[in-house]
């Protein structure tokens, strides 16, 4: 029987483990389960497979496959787990509410509207209306119709579900991993809580991915990008899409009655704590774009910390026989998590045209 281990219980680990043929394969997940020091839990859940994009790209082609795969994975979720993950398509807003950043939008929206003829750029008037205490004259904003969202939260805790509901996959959390080491093409990983030996070795320990694989005298640097989040409460009903400012402060509507307010980007900072300075500027930025939300009561506060590498691309793929990593997905692993957990499954797997899709993200480029 084949022993895969797996470092990372996020949204890339187990999607992973789910999509992994079981025959003849016993899969561990390991994680050590300390409170925010993941993303995955911590996402605002937007499946912004065109928001995040300003050109076509193999990145830009993946996110457009995950998301057509979200509301399967949402109603397959379902069925195992009878857990809902939220999904909501109502779309997202992307918007410049300051001068600098209009042309940034005007060039995005260039982009997406040759390929989406649903996009649509907003009027004066729809602007006014919907930013009220925007210049309209130094302003832009563009309708996306098909980028959703999802509860992250719900989204990591029901893929935990549903995967240990699988008798060949052993979630083993609260362990921490202490040091890998290597025997031929075999790994032994010792942990807080005793050790594994691996016939194969997924690394999808997020931003801590690059220190692990140092372990084993591999280069491929992993950087956190801390992000302070905020959820309010409010009676306000006027808003059903996401509004995304280009400035990277963005509001997604949640069940019932709840705002998602996120995020700030402070790249090498690993706290887990939040910033004052910066839960006022979510605030300041999104009463801006939506004033009506300055009636509000606070529900929680947090902050996550998003793994990026230094070219801002995800690598996925075969590191040496038998090792191999998914990380980097930065802004965008919550959208990403369906398609790369199948990709990287059919690769592991042996399969060549899974290999081929993710040759642009291999850690051996
Ligand atoms: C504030 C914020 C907002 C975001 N918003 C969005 C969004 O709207 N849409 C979107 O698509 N994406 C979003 N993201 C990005 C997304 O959350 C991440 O890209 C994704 O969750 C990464 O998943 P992962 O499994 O690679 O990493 P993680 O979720 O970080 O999981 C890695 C796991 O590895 C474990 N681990 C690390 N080291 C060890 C060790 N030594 N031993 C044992 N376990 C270990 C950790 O405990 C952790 O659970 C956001 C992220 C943040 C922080």
């Amino acid at each position: 029987m084949l022993q895969t281990v797996i470092i990372g219980a996020g949204v890339m680990g187990v999607s992973i483990a789910r999509q992994l043929n079981h025959k003849g394969r016993q899969i561990h997940i390991i994680d050590r389960s300390t409170p925010r020091m993941n993303a995955s839990y911590a996402a605002g859940g937007m499946l912004g497979a065109q928001n995040e994009f300003f050109e076509d790209t193999p990145l830009y082609r993946l996110a457009m496959m995950s998301r057509v795969m979200m509301p399967d994975t949402a109603e397959r979720l379902n069925k195992e787990t009878q857990m809902d993950i939220e999904l909501q398509t109502h779309g997202l807003i992307k918007v410049a509410t300051a001068p600098q950043y209009v042309a940034d939008v005007k060039k995005q929206f260039a982009f997406l509207s040759q390929q989406d003829h649903a996009i649509y750029e907003l009027s004066p008037a729809q602007l006014h209306e919907r930013f009220p205490q925007c210049d309209v004259h130094s302003c832009a904003a563009f309708k996306i119709h098909d980028d959703g969202q999802i509860n992250a939260n719900l989204y990591t805790q029901a893929l935990i579900q549903s995967a240990i509901k699988r008798p060949h996959i052993h979630l083993h959390l609260h362990t921490e991993v202490i040091q890998i080491t290597q025997t031929g093409t075999h790994y032994h990983i010792a942990t807080s809580r005793g050790s594994f030996e691996a016939d194969e070795l997924i690394i999808a320990a997020g931003a801590w991915s690059g220190t692990l694989l140092q372990q084993l005298g591999i280069e491929l640097p992993t950087q956190p990008v801390k992000g302070d989040v905020k959820l309010i409460e409010s009676d306000y009903t006027g808003l059903k899409e996401t509004i995304f400012n280009m400035n990277g402060c963005y509001i997604v509507p949640k069940k019932p009655n709840r705002f998602l307010i996120g995020a700030t980007s402070e790249i090498d900072n690993w706290s887990t704590h939040n910033n004052e300075a910066n839960l006022h500027w979510l605030d300041v930025e999104s009463f801006n774009m939506i004033p009506a939300l300055q009636q509000h009561r606070v529900i929680k506060t947090w902050t996550g910390i998003r793994p990026i590498t230094p070219s801002g691309i995800p690598i996925m793929g075969a590191i040496q026989p038998n090792l191999y990593v998914s990380t980097g997905h930065y802004r965008n692993g919550i959208l990403l998590s369906p398609i790369v957990g199948e990709l990287m499954a059919q690769l592991i797997d042996g399969d060549t045209l899974a290999e081929q899709q993710l040759k642009p993200f291999s850690p051996l480029n």
